[in-house]
């Protein structure tokens, strides 16, 4: 199945790269949502978090955590940043090959995370970390 990513990893799409290793490519965001909006992506296709070889999270983060750091230097000059990764449609992916983004933030941006914080009972908590803990990968 055709994939825009995987079409920028062969250099059949084009992008503006900003960084590139033998495992990891970074550009950037042809619809950014705040100014300097990058993308990490793995080179090898995953659709998903699912599908991610275990191996290429860290070169995923790391890369990730330098970008966020030159953001910072550059002219762009970003008071934040926000790491953010949608994993399946219902998480807002759009794009199947696994990509972070890596958001540069100011006040007022108008960007951000919608949602109502809940407080669960102590009991709640414990067995939803059971739940999770059970069926942990190695
Ligand atoms: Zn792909």
């Amino acid at each position: 199945m055709a994939c825009i990513f995987c079409d920028i990893v062969a250099g059949r799409a084009e992008a503006s790269v900003v960084h590139e290793d033998e495992q990891v490519l970074a550009f950037m965001d042809i619809r950014p949502m705040t100014p300097g909006h990058l993308l990490v992506i793995p080179k090898q296709h995953a659709t998903d978090l699912a599908e991610l070889d275990a191996a290429l999270g860290g070169p995923l983060f790391a890369t990730a955590q330098r970008l966020a750091a030159a953001l910072r230097r550059s002219p762009l000059k970003p008071a934040g940043i926000n790491l953010f990764l949608a994993d399946g449609v219902a998480a807002g992916q759009e794009v199947f090959h696994v990509h972070l983004h890596v958001l540069p933030r100011t006040p007022g941006d108008g960007w951000g995370l919608r949602g109502t914080f809940q407080w669960p009972h102590r009991m709640t908590l414990d067995a939803q970390a059971g739940q999770i803990r059970n069926v942990l990968p190695e």
